[in-house]
C-alpha cells in the first residue's frame, strides 16, 4: 500500500518548506522508491494563474498545461516525479468541486459542510493522485502556517487521513523555527513549543521536527524539544541554513533523515549515497572555475520568487559549464528613463523573461537592441522573444511603431498578435495557449545544435503569437525562423544566424530545466556568455 509524508510549517512562514518536501523526495527517490509530491493552497483562489508575481511568485506551468504553485517547481528540480494538474490542491478547487457536486444532487439531500464533504474531498484528491502516479510515497505539503484559519480544513483532513491508513503509512512531520537570540546567545524553542501545541489541538501528532536554525542546536535543545513536544529524540532533526538550496538534501541525508523516514515507515531499502549530486551539482554550485554575468531584465525584479524558474534555470546553465553565474537583475522600467543602460556594458549576456501587460515594455525594447547590437548573447523567453520581434521589426526592418496588439490594439505593425487576429490561423480562440505543445526546429539553428534534435516538446504560457503575415519580411532581413508548431503553424523560436549567439523562444523552457540536467538552451546561452567574455580580453 502506498505510503503519505505530510509536511506542516510552524511558527513562520518561508521555512523553506517546498525545498524540504522536494529534499525529502530526492533522499527517497535516492533510496529506490518512487515519489511524488502534492502542493495543498488554502487560498481561494481556483489556481494561482490570474495572480500578481508580486502577490504570488512565479506561476510554475506543468506539461499539462495547469498553473501551478512555485514549489512544485522546486519537486520537478529535485526529483524525477512528473507533475500535473492534479498536483496543486487549492481551497478554491475543492470548494469548486464540492460546491459542483452539490449542485448536481449528489449528496443526496445532506447538509453539506467543512466535515465532513470538504475534508472527504481533500483526501479523495491526495488519493487520487497517489493512485494514477503510481507511486511508493506521496509527499504532501500543506501550505501556509499552523494556526491559520485558513488551512485547518487541510489539517482537518490528514489527522482522518492518518488515522484511516494508521501507523507506518502515513506520517507527520513539521518544519519549525528555532530563533537563535543574539542577546541571551541561545536558540528559543517556546514557539516550536506552542506550534506543535497547536497542531497537537487538533489532533495532529508531528513524528519528525525538521527544525530551521542559523547555528548547531546543542544536545541539551534536542532533549528539551523532544520532551516538550512529545517526539522521539532522534526525530528532533537539525535543518541549519544552507548555503545553497541545492545543499539541503545532502545536509537532511547527513542528519539522517532518510533513514529516519524509512524507519517510521518501516521500508526496507539498502543506503545510498547521493553522489553524483554531491560531486557534481553542489560542488560546481559551490567552487566553479569561471564565472560570467548575465542580466535579467524584467518588471518583477524586486521579488526573487518571480522569476524563481529563471533563476534556477541559469544556475543549471552554469554548472553545466562549470561556471557561476552572477545574475544582474535589471529593472525594465529604470532602462526606459535612462538613455543609455549602464549595467548592461559590464554583463556577457542578456535574458528577456516572460511578462504580462505593458509596464516596462520599451525599456526591454532597448535591451533586445543593446544585445542585437552589440553581439551580447541574447536569450528570449515568451516575452522575450516577442519583444525581440518587435524590436527587429522597428529598428532593422523599419516597421515603424511595430507592436504586439497586447500593449497598442491599434498599431500599423501588429507583428505578434492574437490569433484570431491574423487571419491564416484558425480555430484557437483567444485563451492561453498553456502546457506542452510540439515544436519542430530548423536544422541550421543553435537551437537544433543544443537540442541534438528537431522535435522537441515545450510548456507554454500566453495568448500572444508572432503575426505570420510578418515571416518573409523578417527573414529577408535575416531573421531565422528556427522552430515552429507545425500542426497550426505557429513560430516558436527566432534566431540571428549573424549574431554570436541570439535565440528566442516563445515557450518557457526554465520550467525543464534540472540542476544535473541543464536545459540545453540555458546550458547554451551560459556557454555563448562564457565565450563573450572571452573574447573581449
Ligand atoms: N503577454 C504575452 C502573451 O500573453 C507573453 C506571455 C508570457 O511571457 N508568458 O502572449
Amino acid at each position: 500500500m502506498a505510503k503519505f509524508i505530510f509536511v506542516t510549517g510552524g511558527v513562520v512562514s518561508s521555512l523553506g518548506k517546498g525545498i524540504s518536501a522536494a529534499s525529502i523526495g530526492k533522499l527517497l527517490e535516492a533510496r529506490g522508491l518512487k515519489t511524488t509530491i502534492i502542493k495543498c493552497d488554502p487560498y481561494l483562489n481556483v489556481d494561482p494563474g490570474t495572480m500578481n508575481p508580486f502577490q504570488h511568485g512565479e506561476v510554475y506551468v506543468t506539461d499539462d498545461g495547469a498553473e501551478t504553485d512555485l514549489d512544485l517547481g522546486h519537486y520537478e528540480r529535485f526529483t524525477n516525479a512528473h507533475i500535473t494538474k492534479d498536483s496543486n490542491i487549492t481551497t478554491g478547487k475543492i470548494y469548486y468541486n464540492v460546491i459542483a457536486k452539490e449542485r448536481r444532487g449528489d449528496y443526496l439531500g445532506k447538509t453539506v459542510q467543512i466535515i465532513p464533504h470538504i475534508t472527504d474531498e481533500i483526501k479523495r484528491s491526495i488519493k487520487k493522485v497517489a493512485k494514477e502516479k503510481d507511486v511508493d510515497v506521496t509527499i504532501v505539503e500543506i501550505g501556509g502556517t499552523v494556526g491559520d484559519i485558513e488551512s485547518l480544513p487541510f489539517l482537518e483532513a490528514i489527522r482522518q487521513f492518518r488515522w484511516e491508513v494508521g501507523e507506518n503509512y502515513a506520517l507527520n512531520i513539521h518544519v519549525t523555527l528555532l530563533p537563535f537570540i543574539k542577546a541571551a546567545g541561545e536558540h528559543k524553542t517556546k514557539p516550536t513549543q506552542h506550534s506543535v501545541g497547536r497542531l497537537r489541538e487538533i489532533g495532529i501528532s508531528p513524528d519528525i521536527l525538521l527544525c530551521r536554525t542559523e547555528k548547531r542546536i546543542t544536545k541539551e535543545q534536542r532533549d528539551k524539544i523532544a520532551l516538550f513536544c512529545n517526539v522521539d529524540h532522534d526525530s528532533v532533526v537539525e535543518a541549519a541554513d544552507a548555503k545553497h538550496i541545492y545543499e539541503v538534501p545532502l545536509m537532511l541525508k547527513k542528519e539522517g533523515l532518510d533513514n529516519l523516514i524509512l524507519k517510521k515507515l518501516n521500508i526496507k531499502k539498502s543506503d545510498k549515497d547521493i553522489k553524483d549530486w554531491r560531486n557534481f551539482v553542489v560542488k560546481r554550485v559551490k567552487s566553479p572555475a569561471h564565472e560570467v554575468k548575465i542580466a535579467v531584465v524584467g518588471k518583477y525584479i524586486a521579488l526573487p520568487d518571480a522569476y524563481k524558474s529563471i533563476y534556477e534555470a541559469l544556475v543549471h546553465g552554469g554548472i553545466a559549464n562549470d561556471t557561476r553565474v552572477n545574475i544582474v537583475k535589471i529593472d525594465s522600467e529604470d532602462l526606459e528613463k535612462k538613455k543609455r543602460g549602464k549595467q548592461m556594458e559590464s554583463v556577457q549576456g542578456i535574458l528577456i523573461p516572460g511578462g504580462f501587460g505593458d509596464r516596462g515594455i520599451e525599456g526591454k525594447v532597448k535591451a533586445v537592441q543593446f544585445a542585437r547590437e552589440n553581439g551580447v548573447p541574447y536569450f528570449g523567453i515568451c516575452l522575450g522573444m516577442q519583444i525581440a520581434c518587435i524590436e527587429f521589426a522597428r529598428n532593422v526592418c523599419g516597421l515603424k511603431g511595430a507592436h504586439s496588439t497586447e500593449f497598442n490594439k491599434n498599431t500599423k505593425h501588429p507583428v505578434i498578435a492574437l490569433i484570431e487576429e491574423q487571419k491564416n490561423v484558425k480555430n484557437l480562440g483567444a485563451s492561453m495557449r498553456l502546457g506542452a505543445y510540439p515544436c519542430k526546429l530548423s536544422k541550421k539553428s543553435l537551437a537544433y545544435q543544443a537540442y541534438g534534435k528537431d522535435n522537441i516538446s515545450e510548456r507554454h504560457r500566453h495568448r500572444y503569437e508572432f503575426n505570420n503575415a510578418y515571416k518573409d519580411q523578417f527573414a529577408e532581413q535575416g531573421m531565422l525562423f528556427a522552430g515552429k508548431n507545425t500542426q497550426h503553424g505557429l513560430v516558436e523560436v527566432v534566431e540571428l544566424p549573424s549574431h554570436p549567439w541570439f535565440v528566442a523562444c516563445q515557450f518557457h523552457p526554465e520550467f525543464k530545466s534540472k540542476p544535473d540536467n541543464a536545459h540545453p538552451l540555458f546550458r547554451d546561452f551560459v556557454a555563448a556568455a562564457l565565450r563573450a567574455k572571452e573574447t573581449a580580453k
